[in-house]
């Protein structure tokens, strides 16, 4: 593996004062003992000392084992904030060098830094350097001139989405009048081969799911009847448009960013002095489609 900075975004104190440490050929006692952590043997050395050993780097016969290379179960205490090195990645650890020490720490309390000094967090690359040049306020007003992000892209989303928002096209109907529920909804979508959806447009290119109000500004017919209903509009129109400004890529590791384009309307702005920060609106489309918890590790890779 090859290693990488990461950043401490919960603190970790070790529970093992006196860990194993093993060369390889070592005979060790197994236990079968429950672990939080998957492809982790509780193992005994000779000298009567314990700890968990990777499932990886023993042979097992019966309730013995021969270790197959050498291995010390040192763990780190390390408090959040604090830059480590990763040098491999086990069962859900990380072997880590800090301040010239070696130990281990769980990959959840840490966020590793891509090569283009990008956080890694839950398996998304995160792009702060735009995030944080971006703000955002939406306000269907400032858009009716100019046109809205409902008609200039084309949304297209995973097929068991839907579940999130089919029980509420019946209602959204009374506001968009492209809705048919006589013909099942289905001149509204359309079916790809990969086994996602495309919102049809109408003919000025505006997304069938939209209606005008009497001021002329473009809606979401989901959002006006998700708040009819008191429920939440990020949790039923598609993950696209709740995440707009920003955009998931769809590379293998996901990059979230701002979306191509979005700073050709009026709600979304180039900051004009870089201040290293999220913007409210931005944290809470973090907050609502990731939560808390993400807003968090992306606030204390931050502030290093
Ligand atoms: S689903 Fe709603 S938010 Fe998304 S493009 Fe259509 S009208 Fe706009």
């Amino acid at each position: 593996m090859k290693s990488k900075k990461c950043i401490v975004v919960k603190s970790y104190k070790s529970d093992y004062p006196n860990p194993l440490k093993l060369i390889k050929g070592a005979k060790l006692k197994t236990f079968k003992r429950k672990s939080p952590w998957k492809g982790w043997i509780f193992c005994e050395d000779k000298n009567g000392v314990k700890g968990w050993v990777p499932k990886s780097y023993l042979q097992i016969s019966k309730n013995k084992a021969v270790l197959l290379k050498n291995y010390d179960a040192t763990e780190l205490t390390v408090k959040h904030g604090e830059i480590l090195k990763t040098k491999l990645k086990e069962s859900g650890w990380f072997l880590c060098e800090y301040n010239a020490q070696f130990g281990w720490i769980p990959e959840k309390n840490v966020v590793t830094i891509d090569e283009y000094d990008r956080p890694v967090i839950d398996g998304i690359i995160v792009d702060l350097e735009k995030i944080t040049s971006t703000k955002y306020k939406c306000d269907p007003n400032t858009c009716k001139d100019t046109g809205s992000c409902c008609s200039y892209y084309e949304i297209t989303f995973k097929g068991n989405e839907s579940e999130n928002f089919i029980g509420l096209l019946g209602d959204a109907s009374k506001f968009s009048k492209h809705i048919k529920p006589s013909k099942n909804f289905d001149n509204i979508f359309d079916e790809n081969e990969d086994d996602t959806i495309t919102i049809d447009h109408d003919k000025n290119g505006t997304c069938k799911l939209a209606y005008k109000n009497e001021n002329g500004c473009v809606l979401c017919s989901l959002h006006s009847v998700s708040l009819k209903h008191n429920l939440k509009p990020f949790k039923h129109k598609p993950s696209n448009c709740s995440l707009f400004p920003l955009a998931l890529s769809e590379d293998k590791t996901p990059v979230l960013s701002i979306q191509e384009d979005a700073l050709r309307f009026p709600c979304t702005n180039l900051k004009k002095k870089k201040d290293g920060k999220i913007s409210k609106e931005i944290k809470e489309i973090i907050i609502d489609l990731y939560g808390k918890g993400f807003l968090r590790k992306l606030e204390i890779c931050l502030e290093k």
